[in-house]
């Protein structure tokens, strides 16, 4: 009995223990221990996939339950296989419809949302996680140094007091600098255009509809508060 309480013993409610030996479970028995309708979700999501065409590309936006995007973009559209992984798992409501877009399955037909609303959501964190995306959303894709704007591929985090010098990677001691500008600074210390700020996610929010980004679906402008092409030219 001293055996079985030291291997992962436990005591039921008859004060008899019980030993799990968790790793000598076969697989098929921890499958079957899973509710059936997981099981059936599951199989019907891989029955999806393999039904899906590959050359699609829509995105959907995720908006709060007071249809406020959910994240700063571009982090608020998920791919239209994240959309039907969180349709599946029932994390979502779909709110417009791409018109012509189904995903079909063998018994299944479902149409794809261009704005879905989350049905797991927590609030807007006061302050957002440190990222590369975030700071060159922060900094307007804009060399720090130079001034000059660039793609985001010719960009890199510049560490302001470099990290050989205990400078850390946050949002008070990064910057944005293009690969040259930071080739030259290497482990100097330059004093950027901007001093590094820490935003919430308001700021970003703000900094993001300032920069160009790709619009999946003519409902986005209504909720990202956007004037569209065709109201501005009437
Ligand atoms: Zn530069």
């Amino acid at each position: 009995m001293d055996a079985v309480c030291k291997n992962n013993g436990l005591r039921n409610t008859e004060g008899q223990t019980q030993d799990l030996h968790i790793r000598q479970i076969p697989v098929f028995v921890l499958r079957s221990s899973l509710p059936i309708g997981a099981l059936v979700l599951l199989r019907l999501y891989l029955v999806l996939l393999t039904w899906l065409n590959t050359y699609m590309n829509e995105l959907t936006l995720i908006l709060t339950p007071d249809y406020r995007p959910a994240n700063f973009l571009p982090l608020s559209v998920v791919s239209w296989q994240d959309c039907i992984r969180l349709l599946v798992l029932d994390k979502i409501k779909p709110l417009e419809l791409y018109e012509h877009r189904f995903i079909h399955s063998a018994k299944l037909a479902i149409q794809l949302p261009a704005v879905a609303v989350t049905k797991d959501w927590k609030g807007f964190k006061r302050h957002t996680r440190f990222s590369r995306s975030g700071l060159f959303v922060r900094d307007l894709f804009t060399c720090q140094y130079c001034n000059d704007i660039f793609e985001s591929g010719e960009l890199t985090i510049d560490h302001v007091v470099p990290r050989s010098q205990g400078g850390k990677t946050t949002w008070e001691n990064c910057t944005t600098a293009c690969k040259e500008c930071n080739y030259k600074k290497a482990n100097k210390l330059w004093r950027p255009n901007n001093n590094p700020w820490r935003p919430d996610y308001h700021a970003l929010a703000a900094r993001r509809k300032k920069l160009p980004f790709n619009v999946g679906h003519h409902s986005w402008y209504t909720y990202l508060g956007i004037e569209s092409p065709v109201d501005k030219a009437a």
